[in-house]
C-alpha cells in the first residue's frame, strides 16, 4: 500500500508547510464523510498523508525512505504508532465505524494525530537547562559537582499521588475512573468526538479522598532540590550533559530532561588542542644551546622531569606521552613549547663572549 502521499494531496516535493495545509484543507472538505462526501477512504488517504508530510520530522524521514516508509510501516500496532509519532490507522478506522473520529482532533492546522487513538499523549515534564562553569583541571580528569535547583518535583510525602498518605483512592465522578472525557468539539470540517485526559484525575481514573496537605493534591509541587552532576574526564568547553528525567515532574506522566551546559574556564599554563594538552615553556638561552633537564609541574601537580636536548627549536616542541586529555580507551600527550628567554642585559664578560660568539658566526 505504498502510496506517494504528495500525489495524495497534489502537491509537489518542494511544497511548504502552507501548501501542504491549504491542499489538506480543501481536501479534506470536499471528502470528509460527514460533509456529505462519501469516499470514506480517500479522506483515510489525505489524513495519512497530510498527518505526514505536516510534520517535519516524519516528512524528512519519509523524503529518505520514500514509499518505503509508508508501506514497511506495520499498521495499527505498537511498531506502527511508534513509527508514525502516535498515529494509530486501525483506531481512525475504528472511529469511523462508532460515527465520530475517536482521536484528538486537537487544532486542525495543528498536529492533529498527535493523540493517537483517544489516548492523551503521556504527558512530559518540561526541560531544563542550566550553565555551569568549572575550572579547567575538572574538565581534564572530570568531577562531581550539585547544584541546588529550583523546579517542580515529585512531592515526597505523597509520593506523587496527591492523596493524603493512607487515605483511600475512590472513582473519579467527572470521567468515571476512564480517565477520559470525551468532548464534542466543532471545527472547520464539523462536529467532532475528542477525547483528551480528565483534568479533575489528570488521566488517572482515581481521586483521593483526602488531598496531600504538602502539594494540595498536586502530587508535584515547586521545590529546590539538590542535583548531582556527573562530569567525566575529558569533556570539552561548550559541550553537554543530558540527564535524562532531571528536569521537572509532572504527576502522571515522565519528568522532562536536565541538559548541562559546560563552560570550561581556561588554565594560567595549560591549554586544550584536541586530546593534548600544550604549554609553553621558557629556556635561557644558554639552556637552549648547551641541553639541560627541567622540572615542569603537570596538570595533575605532578613533578615531570624533561630534558631539553641541545638546540632543540621552539617549533618542533617536546612530546611528553600520556600526560595529555584522557579520553575513551587512552590519554593524549603533553606538548611543550619551548621559549628561549633572552637576557634582560649583558654584563661586561657576557658582552665580550658573545661578541666572540658572533666573530664565529654564531
Ligand atoms: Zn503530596
Ligand atoms: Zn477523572
Amino acid at each position: 500500500m505504498a502510496k506517494d502521499y504528495y500525489n495524495v494531496l497534489g502537491v509537489d516535493r518542494k511544497a511548504t508547510k502552507e501548501d501542504i495545509k491549504k491542499a489538506f484543507r480543501k481536501l479534506a472538505h470536499k471528502y470528509h464523510p460527514d460533509k456529505g462526501g462519501t469516499d470514506e477512504s480517500k479522506f483515510k488517504e489525505i489524513t495519512e498523508a497530510y498527518s505526514v508530510l505536516s510534520d517535519d520530522k516524519k516528512r524528512r524521514e519519509y523524503d529518505a525512505y520514500g514509499q518505503a516508509f509508508a508501506g514497511g510501516a506495520p499498521r495499527g500496532g505498537q511498531a506502527g504508532a511508534q513509527g508514525f509519532g502516535g498515529f494509530d490507522f486501525n483506531g481512525f478506522q475504528q472511529g469511523f465505524g462508532q460515527g465520530g473520529v475517536d482521536f484528538d482532533f486537537g487544532d486542525i492546522f495543528g498536529d492533529i494525530f498527535g493523540g493517537g487513538r483517544g489516548q492523551a499523549r503521556t504527558p512530559r515534564g518540561r526541560d531544563i537547562s542550566i550553565d555551569l562553569e568549572i575550572p579547567f583541571k575538572d574538565a581534564v580528569f572530570g568531577t562531581t559537582r550539585s547544584v541546588l535547583l529550583a523546579k517542580v518535583s515529585t512531592c515526597a510525602v505523597c509520593r506523587g499521588t496527591g492523596g493524603k498518605p493512607g487515605t483511600e483512592l475512590e472513582t473519579c465522578k467527572t470521567c468515571n475512573g476512564s480517565g477520559r472525557v470525551h468532548e464534542m468539539r466543532n471545527s472547520i470540517l464539523g462536529q467532532f468526538t475528542s477525547v483528551r485526559a480528565c483534568t479533575a484525575c489528570d488521566g488517572t481514573g482515581k481521586i483521593p479522598k483526602e488531598k496531600c496537605t504538602e502539594c494540595k493534591g498536586h502530587g508535584v509541587l515547586r521545590k529546590q532540590e539538590e542535583i548531582k552532576i556527573n562530569i567525566p574526564a575529558g569533556i570539552d568547553n561548550g559541550e553537554m550533559i543530558r540527564m535524562p528525567q532531571q528536569g521537572e515532574a509532572v504527576k502522571t506522566g515522565v519528568a522532562g530532561d536536565l541538559y548541562v551546559k559546560i563552560h570550561v574556564k581556561p588554565h594560567p599554563v595549560f591549554r586544550r588542542d584536541g586530546s593534548n594538552l600544550t604549554m609553553n615553556l621558557s629556556v635561557k638561552l644558554t639552556d637552549a644551546m648547551l641541553g639541560t633537564s627541567v622540572s615542569v609541574e603537570t596538570l595533575e601537580g605532578k613533578t615531570l622531569e624533561v630534558k631539553i636536548p641541545p638546540m632543540k627549536r621552539a617549533e618542533e616542541h617536546l612530546r611528553v606521552a600520556g600526560k595529555g586529555i584522557p579520553f575513551e580507551g587512552g590519554r593524549g600527550d603533553l606538548i611543550i613549547r619551548l621559549e628561549v628567554a633572552l637576557p634582560h642585559k649583558l654584563s661586561g664578560k657576557a658582552r665580550k663572549t658573545v661578541e666572540e660568539l658572533k666573530s664565529e658566526g654564531l
